[in-house]
């Protein structure tokens, strides 16, 4: 057993087993009912663990891209402005309603 995934929430620790059984790999969620006992551990501290080691390696390729790919998408999904009339769209728009603008990606270097 090796741990693969904190989650911050009992949800995201079952989504990220759920994906992982869909590709074959055995997943265990734990912590997801702990109500006390755990000292300063706040209570919904979940962890995904892999069951079989061999594995570990594939799975942990795997999440990166599934959770990138979900991270892609809540980015995508924001709402944007357009930089030729300031208009504020939604995130599934590709051009501005308004003057017909081209959505420009935001590239930002930390
Ligand atoms: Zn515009």
């Amino acid at each position: 057993m090796k741990k693969i995934h904190t989650a911050r929430h009992a949800l995201e620790a079952h989504l990220v087993q759920g994906f992982l059984e869909a590709q074959g790999i055995g997943g265990e969620v734990r912590g997801a009912h702990l109500t006390s006992g755990w000292g300063e551990l706040p209570v919904d501290l979940c962890t995904v663990w892999i069951k079989d080691d061999a594995q570990f390696d594939q799975a942990d390729r795997l999440l990166v891209a599934f959770l990138q790919g979900r991270l892609a998408q809540e980015l995508g999904a924001k709402s944007w402005q357009c930089p030729d009339c300031d208009e504020m769209l939604e995130g599934q728009f590709a051009e501005c309603w308004n003057c017909g603008a081209r959505r420009v990606q935001e590239t930002r270097n930390p």
